[in-house]
């Protein structure tokens, strides 16, 4: 079979199903898989011979696409933040608002850096005394990497970013599957950066003394479960049905549990000062604001995503 014919018998068999640019992007990306050819050189080689082999790939992911499994599940990896990530069942498939949230946490923190060696260098100019400097603006300490804890991490996506962004950084990175951990761990090494992965159930706070004695946070991350039972059948069936339920729906009773939950540990293990961050349910912004006052945080910060939807959440630990 061509190249060619096995592109229309692939459009032939999904395009009821999906919007027609996405069935170009789905052939795209099982080609760049299957047969190591690019976009370009798949235009330019439509009369080149495919082995049975991969005939039967294509035909494999074309039964799984028909019961609308995700193509990233199908392939095995996608993109986030131009980074390449392995993901399968137990992790969910990192969303672009993610990188928003990450973006900003970036963002955040090289801004308090400039701000902090620029107040060491004015201090130092000043001839301060080094003895009267205030712990976080002396010298020796403002070099003091930052220790960020990034909480549900899933693929490891908002964690491997950001050691990829910010190499001084110390990063801890937890999750209550030891599957996703798995997947966290392979993507860690996958781009080549540290991360020390620990299973941890945040809900569970007899164990955080256990868990992270002796530690401390400039910055701690989350993007927990926010779907409410009842937003469920607004969403696609690729998501309902394949990805992993843990890390994405909470009780319409409760929907708020892990953020609450979050901002009480930080509390005990935010330095002061410290950043808390977290990516939010676009229909929960004001009830979010009203928890984190009432926890006693300050700077309390909304920002919408490119949707004009709120979606993430910023604030510090006073
Ligand atoms: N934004 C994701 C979605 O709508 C949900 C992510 C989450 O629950 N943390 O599918």
């Amino acid at each position: 079979m061509k190249i060619k014919d096995l592109k229309e018998k692939f459009v032939a068999s999904i395009y009821e199903l999906y919007p027609s640019e996405e069935v170009q992007s789905f052939f795209n990306l099982l080609s760049e898989k299957h047969l190591g050819m690019s976009r370009i050189e798949i235009a330019l080689n439509s009369e080149k011979s495919i082995s049975e082999e991969n005939i039967s790939k294509f035909e494999a992911a074309t039964q799984r696409l028909k019961s609308f499994e995700p193509v990233q599940y199908i392939i095995g990896e996608t993109e986030f933040y131009g980074l390449p990530f392995k993901v399968n069942k137990n992790v969910l498939i990192p969303r672009p608002e993610t990188e928003e949230l990450v973006s900003w946490v970036v963002e955040s923190l090289e801004k308090r850096r400039e701000w902090r060696e620029k107040r060491v260098e004015k201090k130092e100019s000043e001839n301060y005394e080094s003895k009267r400097l205030s712990a976080s603006l002396h010298p020796d300490n403002y070099r003091d990497c930052e220790k960020i804890l990034d909480i549900g991490t899933g693929s490891g996506c908002i964690p491997i970013v950001l050691a990829s962004k910010l190499p001084e950084a110390e990063i801890i990175a937890v999750d209550i599957s030891m599957e996703a951990l798995e997947v966290a761990k392979q993507n860690a090494s996958l781009n080549k950066v540290n991360i020390d992965f620990k299973k941890v159930d945040i809900l569970n706070s007899d164990n955080w003394n256990l868990k992270f004695k002796n530690l401390e946070f400039n910055c701690i991350v989350s993007n927990p479960p926010y779907v409410r039972e009842l937003e469920k059948e607004l969403m696609e069936p690729n998501v309902v049905k394949y990805e992993p339920a843990t890390a994405l729906f909470v009780k319409d009773n409760d929907p708020l549990l892990f953020y609450r939950k979050i901002a009480q540990f930080g509390k005990e293990y935010l330095k002061p000062n410290g950043l808390l961050f977290f990516e939010i349910n676009e229909y929960l912004g004001e009830k979010m604001l009203k928890l984190l006052k009432e926890e006693d945080y300050s700077e309390i910060e909304i920002k919408k995503d490119i949707f004009g939807k709120d979606r993430m959440l910023k604030c510090i630990k006073k």
